[in-house]
């Protein structure tokens, strides 16, 4: 089967759902109205990964609609995406980085997602106009890299990805393009057999411009034999690739469960890149987010049961400020430094917070309406 036939055969409906798992009925009416606001796809490799007798089980809670979604707390945009858009589709809010929202699509629709607000949803923050992106890269010429996210650009077809790629080649001044995607994970035949997209990432990466493939894998159960032999095909074809796993409640909240899927991924050849404290997304946090003492104290026993390199990642709060890595604690007191600041007298700045037992991010209450945090500095 193709892996357009694939995704076009995932799971859409409670209803074809109800085939694999059980559910109540009072659960399967509120279950419906979730999915009405928020769309489930499940493709058939993923729900094979389910262990269907488990109504906890890890794999389920990523890729199954579950009634904890009907709590609005939170935000649908944490890290200020909006007010760092530059044009439809294109945020700049790094000086070397510019990202941009190719798709709202994805083969999979993550519950767990952070853009939650338009995966499967609306196509008004999508990018219009690749040729108007490759003219405001060209014309900053800070910017040294892309990331080509959304949704999942490679559930594009391969051509479209090439028209990106062609527009960013002339441009001197980058060096690599990266491509955020969790088809490794989620649909890894759509790497496997498409050899037409393995001959245009290799003529793209180049020894001088490398293409870097960011992928999420969350839970060792999910480095399959498919997912391994994606990734194999990636490196085969001279890619990097990078892993952002997110610290998920009742998925990966586990210092043994961390560290099992960070050794496995460098064992496949994936470099552990960031782990992400689950940002208060509406409709997320309530169920996923882990509080920030706790989820740093698992990230540290993790590190213990790690070599050099498979703890090279850093454990990051991608915040409306800046990428915020978390790096001490003492007592109830956590310890951070700025990683990426989205003002530069910001950047490597370091701070300390005294937090609640149940916080899970910095200075907002999670709601729509932030108010800047109040840090302690430490000079
Ligand atoms: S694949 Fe990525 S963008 Fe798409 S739903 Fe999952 S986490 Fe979100």
């Amino acid at each position: 089967m193709t892996w357009e036939t694939q995704l076009k055969e995932s799971i859409r409906t409670i209803g074809e759902l109800e085939h694999f798992l059980d559910f109540r009925l009072h659960e399967k009416k509120k279950l419906k109205k979730v999915i009405e606001r928020h769309p489930m796809c499940i493709p058939r490799h993923y729900l094979s990964l389910v262990d269907r007798n488990d109504p906890y089980d890890p794999i389920r809670a990523m890729a199954v609609p579950s009634i904890d979604e009907l709590d609005l707390h939170g935000s649908y945009d944490t890290s200020g995406e909006k007010e760092n858009t530059k044009i439809s589709g294109l945020q700049h809010k790094y000086g070397q980085t510019a990202l941009i929202l190719s798709t709202n699509r994805c083969a999979m629709y993550c519950r767990h997602c952070f853009r939650k607000r338009l995966v499967g949803l609306s196509q008004n923050e999508l990018l219009q106009r690749f040729d108007e992106a490759a003219i405001y890269v060209k014309d900053h010429r800070e910017i040294n890299n892309v990331l080509i996210s959304g949704g999942d650009p490679f559930v594009l077809p391969t051509s479209t990805l090439a028209g990106f790629l062609d527009m960013l080649a002339p441009i001197d001044h980058l060096s690599f393009v990266r491509f955020g995607t969790r088809v490794p994970v989620t649909l890894p035949d759509r790497i496997i057999e498409d050899s037409e997209l393995m001959h245009l990432l290799r003529f793209h990466s180049s020894k001088q411009r490398r293409i870097f493939v960011v992928t999420q894998f969350n839970h060792p159960r999910e480095i399959t034999e498919r997912a391994i032999e994606a990734v194999h095909t990636l490196i085969s074809a001279g890619i990097v690739v990078n892993n952002q796993t997110v610290l998920l409640r009742g998925v990966n909240d586990s210092p043994a469960c961390l560290a099992s899927l960070q050794n496995a991924l460098v064992g496949i050849g994936v470099n552990p890149y960031y782990v992400f404290q689950c940002r208060p997304v509406k409709r997320v946090m309530h169920h996923f987010q882990v509080p920030l003492l706790r989820a740093y104290q698992i990230v540290e026993l993790s590190k213990k049961m790690l070599n050099g390199h498979s703890k090279r990642f850093k454990f990051i709060m991608s915040h409306r400020r800046g990428k915020i890595e978390i790096v001490g604690r003492k007592g109830d007191t956590l310890y951070f430094k700025f990683h990426q600041a989205r003002s530069v007298k910001n950047m490597g700045d370091f701070f300390s917070r005294k937090l609640r037992l149940n916080e899970g991010w910095l200075g907002e209450s999670g709601e729509d309406h932030v108010k800047e945090p109040a840090y302690t500095a430490i000079v």
